[in-house]
């Protein structure tokens, strides 16, 4: 398999050139065709396999797929991470595959920064956010951001989400999203807290693991 053979936008097969990735990981190789063809994804991985692109290259391509977005609008794809640094990380990453789409753009919103200049740029209205659940849950309480009109999630690193006890605030995530939606769970290890999860919110899950 070859990023070629994936279909992708003329515009992310720019980036992904530009930053040499001359061809997919394993865990890319796996995760991407099924994550391309709108299906559920459980996928067994570590930071170091190139899961970041794994995800972040079809959450782009399925925006890519929808209405614009307009001043006011909620997210169509939302990424969870555990950690600031690992969300910053992904919206990087997301930033890096995006560069040449024309107005494209993305929020991060975690802890510890300022919560009015969030405030704003979601409100302005934003393709993809990329969040801590502590600090998304706040603001979907403060009506700065919605539900309503994602169709994409990923949970990443699933596993160390629930150890900082997050699990409440991705079951009200999940919970609440519209009917029709694409969910990708990454975990390091898959404990059984993290099956049962994926029982409950994936559908019909292909299973890879690196
Ligand atoms: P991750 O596991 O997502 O944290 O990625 C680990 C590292 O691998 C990052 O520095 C990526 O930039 C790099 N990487 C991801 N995919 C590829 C690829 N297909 N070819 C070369 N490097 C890659």
């Amino acid at each position: 398999e070859s990023f070629t053979d994936m279909c992708l936008h003329p515009g992310i097969m720019k980036d992904i050139a530009f930053h040499e990735y001359t061809r997919p990981t394993s865990i890319q190789a796996q995760a991407m065709p099924v994550a391309l063809n709108g299906r559920d994804l459980l996928g067994c991985a570590e930071t170091g396999s190139g899961k970041t692109a794994a995800f972040t290259i079809p959450m782009i391509q399925h925006c890519l797929a929808q209405l614009p977005i307009r001043r006011g609008d909620g997210p169509l794809a939302l990424v969870l991470a555990p950690t600031r640094e690992l969300a910053q990380q992904i919206e990087k990453e997301v930033k890096a595959f995006s560069r040449s789409l024309e107005s494209f753009k993305t929020a991060i919103v975690v802890g510890g920064t300022n919560i009015a200049e969030q405030r704003s740029e979601l409100r302005a209205g934003v393709n993809i956010v990329v969040a801590t659940p502590g600090r998304f849950i706040d603001h979907l309480q403060q009506g700065n951001t919605f539900l309503s009109r994602i169709s994409f999630v990923v949970l990443d690193e699933a596993d160390r989400m629930l150890d900082m006890g997050f699990e409440p605030q991705i079951r009200e995530v999940m919970r609440n999203l519209p009917k029709k939606h694409q969910t990708l769970l990454f975990s390091a290890t898959m404990p059984v807290e993290i099956e049962t999860l994926a029982q409950e919110y994936l559908t019909n899950p292909v299973q890879v693991k690196v």
